[in-house]
């Protein structure tokens, strides 16, 4: 989540909705992927993204880890985030050609770029980065078309319900100390919304299905 100031600084200034027209289209990234690299602590990694991953790739959550993933802690949460190669920080998931081979399921922080999302209230918009993609002259698109998510109100529902709960757990976790319970926490957490993939389909059900008992389990009301 990016403040208003800091959004003045990096943004062209607006914010943008999914039917609204932005300066974002590259044309085609050939030749580039400078997004994908260095990126290793931006991509923190939704249970929709990895069921997308887990199941383009034919391999578990746990396969991922490690070799394509890392779990990263935040505020005593631990998270999946994209992993970096050690000898040159690019994207595990890019290939020698410089092309993700995840593409078509590659996570939606990757979708947005040269796009950001800024949470305002219980909703969120769209702005545009400035000087971060190194392609001249980007054109006008649609930001929903430059997106390319497919069922986009049942995503944007689960972005926001999975971003509300993070801030409650945050706030649950703020003050316990207990290492054990912290541990069980993020064991709950990974059980309950990573380790447990469905088919791509089910995935919005499934979840919305899932989510009150886990967050019962979690202490989240
Ligand atoms: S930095 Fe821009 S041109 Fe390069 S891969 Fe990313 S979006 Fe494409
Ligand atoms: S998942 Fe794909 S698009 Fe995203 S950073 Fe990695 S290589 Fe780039």
């Amino acid at each position: 989540m990016r403040s208003k100031n800091i959004l003045d600084e990096i943004s062209d200034g607006k914010l943008y909705d999914i039917g609204d027209m932005v300066k974002a289209d590259t044309g085609g990234c050939t030749g580039c992927s400078d997004c994908c690299k260095d990126v290793g602590d931006l991509v923190v990694l939704t249970p929709f993204d990895v069921n997308e991953i887990v199941n383009f790739l034919g391999v578990s959550f746990d396969e991922l880890l490690g070799d394509k993933i890392v779990l990263r802690e935040t505020n005593k949460i631990s998270l999946p985030y994209l992993k970096m190669q050690d000898k040159n920080k690019y994207c595990s998931f890019l290939n020698k050609e410089g092309r993700c081979t995840i593409h078509s399921k590659r996570p939606n922080i990757c979708r947005l770029f040269p796009l950001g999302r800024v949470y305002k209230g219980d909703d969120f918009k769209y702005f545009l980065q400035i000087g971060n993609c190194p392609k001249d002259n980007l054109q006008e698109v649609k930001v929903e078309s430059w997106l390319g998510i497919d069922n986009y109100d049942e995503n944007k529902k689960f972005i926001l319900e999975w971003h509300k709960f993070i801030k409650a757990l945050t706030f649950r976790l703020k003050f316990v100390r207990d290492e054990e319970e912290i541990a069980k926490v993020n064991e709950t957490l990974l059980n309950g919304f990573y380790r447990t993939s469905v088919k791509e389909a089910d995935f919005y059900s499934e979840f919305m299905k899932n989510f009150p008992k886990i967050k019962n389990e979690l202490g989240i009301i």
